[in-house]
């Protein structure tokens, strides 16, 4: 069995390389994913798949019934590109301005529809069902998320276990790595609108100073992660914008500040929010100032299951070696909409290595020069197709 898909994600690699560079070329955003449905779609229908569409969204379900009851596996793949102009030298790089593939979704939806050529060829074999998610949105918060789960995706068959894949420039290409546990963090953000009062920039006596009061906002939230939370659990805050004024001579009469939040707790994430809040509200209070302050939680935090991630391991290590399936202590304090499907039904989120030195393939993810060893397509293929068909006929 091993050998043979071992023989198909070979057989299927250049058509779904040729997958990866058209969206990679075409990249669109969030919830605007068209094209990209267009071309998953095609791909389904040349391969005899069953599928339907999401209602009027860009979302696409395949699915692969067995010719027996047994277990539904759930895969998948994010489809959306992100608001960056792209910087490579890349014969496909990007044709749209300030539109780019640079977290590499274009590699999910192509290694994806990789697995889902092998799968195809052991339909007699599996005890089962294997559902394909093609999410769009995953860049826009829990919103791909939620319309998949609007829609009944994980009911009917119900699904019993997810695969995620997301591809990282820190593993080597041919390589991947997995973790028990937290595996990508939770995040939440806010949003600080300090109301003071505008006037005159040479009288500042009669106004009350957004930016003054912001800045000493923005400094003393620096201290929230160092001094008020438990360094035990890895944290982040970030100020990310500041916005005021629009002239030079003019007090205005607000300033808005905005900020992410991640840790590896969805606890901590709203410790550290309720927090951000007190600190901005107290501030701008002891000034005569007033503070509103939004937001929170947004996403938790990514857990793999144990005894799925040991199968997953156990599997990968069939198709692409042991050597290459690495063991990881490290998660990243970035975040993905797919932590919904892991607290929904045990998951395993794996990362797929893209590095490459000679070829430039070390940019991080969301950089413009982002670019991927694409023999990554053909390893994420084996392994998720390995693991697919242990996890039904075990
Ligand atoms: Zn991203
Ligand atoms: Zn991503």
């Amino acid at each position: 069995m091993y050998n043979k898909i071992r023989q198909l994600s070979k057989e299927i690699f250049p058509k779904i390389l040729e997958v990866r560079r058209e969206l990679h070329s075409h990249p669109e955003l969030s919830n605007e994913e068209y094209y990209t449905s267009e071309v998953i779609k095609n791909f389904l229908k040349e391969n005899d798949i069953e599928y339907s569409q999401l209602g009027d969204s860009t979302g696409v379900i395949a699915i692969i019934r067995g010719e027996k009851q047994g277990k539904t596996l759930g895969i998948r793949a994010d489809i959306d590109a992100l608001p960056i102009q792209e910087e490579t030298e890349l014969p496909f790089k990007s044709t749209v301005k300030n539109v780019m593939h640079a977290c590499g979704h274009d590699l999910h939806v192509s290694t994806v529809l990789g697995a889902v050529y092998v799968l195809k060829h052991f339909k007699e074999q599996i005890n089962g069902n294997i559902k394909f998610i093609f999410q769009p949105a995953e860049e826009d918060g829990q919103g791909g998320f939620k319309t998949i789960y609007k829609w009944g995706a994980l009911k009917n068959p119900k699904v019993d276990a997810f695969v995620g894949v997301h591809v990282f420039p820190e593993v080597s290409v041919g390589q991947i790595s997995i973790k028990n546990g937290v595996i990508a963090s939770a995040a939440g953000g806010f949003t600080i609108n300090i109301k003071g009062k505008g006037g005159h920039g040479s009288a500042p006596y009669q106004t009350i100073d957004p930016v003054l009061i912001g800045c000493r906002v923005v400094e003393a939230l620096q201290s929230i992660i160092s001094r008020e939370v438990d360094s035990l659990i890895p944290s982040v805050l970030s100020v990310t914008t500041f916005h005021a004024g629009q002239k030079s001579n003019i007090i205005p009469e607000e300033a808005i500040i905005t900020g992410t939040i991640r840790s590896a707790s969805s606890e901590q994430v709203e410790n550290i929010f309720n927090r951000v809040k007190r600190t901005a509200v107290g501030i701008a209070n002891a000034s005569e100032a007033e503070a509103y302050v939004e937001g929170g939680l947004g996403v938790y935090a990514v857990e793999n299951d144990k005894e799925i991630t040991e199968k997953f391991a156990k599997a990968a290590s069939k198709v692409i070696g042991s050597e290459n399936v690495i063991w990881t202590d490290r998660y990243s304090l970035g975040s993905d909409d797919f932590a919904y499907y892991a607290k929904e039904v045990p998951s395993i989120y794996f990362k797929l290595g893209i590095k490459n030195e000679s070829i430039g393939a070390i940019y991080p993810n969301h950089n413009p020069k982002f670019a991927a060893d694409e023999d990554s397509l053909e390893i994420g293929t084996n392994v998720i197709s390995a693991f697919a068909l242990d996890f039904i006929n075990n």
